[in-house]
């Protein structure tokens, strides 16, 4: 469908609603906030043009209620559907639901999103269009003797990974034939229990490896790069504070793998944002795809800052049929840009969540701040989502310019409530491999066990 789009249902809730509704008003699109019974009082609800509840706290009565969301955006005459991340933005069923009930979706089509985010799938069309994968089981695991043989030819250790897994979720370790064969059964059935699908798939474990994606949008037929971004910070898989550019990188291996990610993403004529993962080895530097994100992601805004770019708008351009908006050499990276995911977490007590009314908030402000987030003073966190309630992002003309600014401005946030990983921050900022760059996908962990 090509048409501009006039009334937009966003369909996510927290930040992620937030940056779609503020680029829908930048845009003279009308903004509808879907929110659940627990989400009256969003920042989301207060600066959309409209808004509409869409059912119960719990996500499987609202946000992941496909029926519910498809009734809203009747109700409210949308024209389109923007799914943000996290719930059914990667939901190949609610994309084509939304598609034939003669509405634009912001993202891929279904069929992209069925091919692309799958796992399996995935990493058989990435190897299909030359793009390096890493060794691992060529599909799905359907028998512990078929495990057991891949893992003859992968080695241990191996990852058991889930394929419709996400979040840093669904994966698991096997050193040996013993723990591969309780790892398949066990994780087959958390699959199923989390993602409603049991298909796992092996891969080999690459140790010290740092996580390195690249930013495409594609309009169906070309695609762009808007280079890549570090995210090796991890806690349980989980990326906790991501930099753009990989330092790490040189030009050429930068060149190398920006051009793999357009490649591939033109081969299945993607439209709209995606991201393109890969572990990278500094040490033979080599690059491996692991799997590909078919919305915005999270840390979108290191991108947009050191391009200088608005990625949400584009998706929404793109969706509504216009061609790309960018042209790759029109795409230049400006310094050096890190984000911190601000979770509502204790860090004292193992990252518990720690939902809770927030009573004081001050976000930093000066040179090369950008604060996305749905807190606000008075502001209640319900304890059924996400624990992210807003992203740090600093930009500074080098890599110690935004450590010092970052620093800077983590000494300048009061919120007062709940725990939040601020203090978490200012820690690993104090660390000497994180200022100097030396780390990889299990740092944090490693550095955590040692202070114990
Ligand atoms: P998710 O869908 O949960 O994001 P990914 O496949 O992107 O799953 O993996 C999440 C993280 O797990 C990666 O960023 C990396 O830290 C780790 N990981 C995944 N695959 C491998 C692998 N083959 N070897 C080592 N680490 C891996
Ligand atoms: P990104 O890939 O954008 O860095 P994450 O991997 O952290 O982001 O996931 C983004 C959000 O979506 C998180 O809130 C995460 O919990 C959620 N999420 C991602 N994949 C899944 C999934 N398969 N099931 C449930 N939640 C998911
Ligand atoms: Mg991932």
């Amino acid at each position: 469908m090509t048409k501009p789009i006039a009334r937009l249902l966003v369909t996510c809730r927290g930040e992620i609603a937030v940056r779609v509704i503020r680029a829908a008003k930048e845009m003279g699109i009308t903004s509808i906030a879907a929110y659940s019974d627990a989400d009256a009082d969003a920042l989301a609800v207060r600066l959309a043009d409209e808004s509409i509840n869409i059912g119960g706290a719990h996500a499987k009565k609202s946000y992941l209620n496909q029926e519910a969301l498809l009734a809203a955006a009747d109700e409210v005459n949308a024209d389109a559907v923007h799914p943000g991340y996290g719930f059914l933005s990667e939901n190949a069923s609610f994309a084509n639901a939304v598609t034939q009930a003669g509405l634009i979706w912001v993202g891929p089509s279904g069929a992209t999103i069925e091919r692309m985010g799958h796992k399996a799938q995935a990493i058989a069309t990435a190897r299909d269009a030359g793009v390096p994968v890493v060794p691992g089981s060529k599909g799905l695991i359907e028998s512990v003797e078929q495990a057991l043989a891949a893992t003859a030819e992968i080695g241990y250790p191996v990852l058991i990974k889930a394929a419709a897994g996400g979040g840093g979720r669904g994966i698991r370790v096997a050193h040996n034939d013993d723990e591969l064969a309780a790892g398949i059964a066990g994780a087959t059935q958390e699959a199923e229990a989390a993602f409603g699908d049991g298909g796992v798939y092996l891969e080999r474990f690459i140790a010290q490896a740092r996580h390195i994606e690249v930013q495409i949008l594609g309009d169906g037929i070309d695609a762009v790069h808007f280079y890549e971004r570090d995210c090796s910070l991890q806690r349980r898989r989980q990326k906790v504070w991501e930099e753009a550019p990989a330092a790490v990188l040189t030009p050429e291996v930068r060149e190398k793998i920006c051009q793999s990610a357009v490649a591939l993403a033109k081969s299945v004529g993607y439209s709209g944002a995606g991201t393109i993962e890969y572990l990278y080895d500094a040490g033979t530097t080599e690059f491996y795809f692991i799997e590909m994100n078919t919305r915005i992601q999270v840390e979108h805004p290191i991108t947009e800052e050191i391009c200088g770019v608005d990625l949400i708008r584009a998706m929404i351009d793109v969706a509504g049929g216009a061609p790309l908006p960018y042209r790759q050499d029109d795409i230049r990276i400006d310094g050096h840009v890190i984000e911190v995911r601000i979770n509502a977490e204790n860090p004292d007590l193992n990252f518990m969540p720690a939902p809770g009314t927030i009573d004081e908030l001050e976000w930093p402000l000066g040179p090369g701040i950008r604060i996305d987030s749905m807190a606000y003073a008075g502001y209640k966190i319900p304890p059924y989502y996400d624990s992210l309630i807003g992203k740090l992002i600093v930009h500074g003309a080098t890599r110690d310019q935004a450590l010092g600014r970052l620093r800077r401005a983590l000494t300048e946030i009061t919120l007062t409530g709940p725990a939040t990983t601020i203090p978490f921050f200012a820690r690993l900022l104090d660390q000497p491999d994180v200022a100097d760059n030396e780390f990889h996908t299990t740092w944090i962990e490693q550095w955590m066990e040692s202070q114990q």
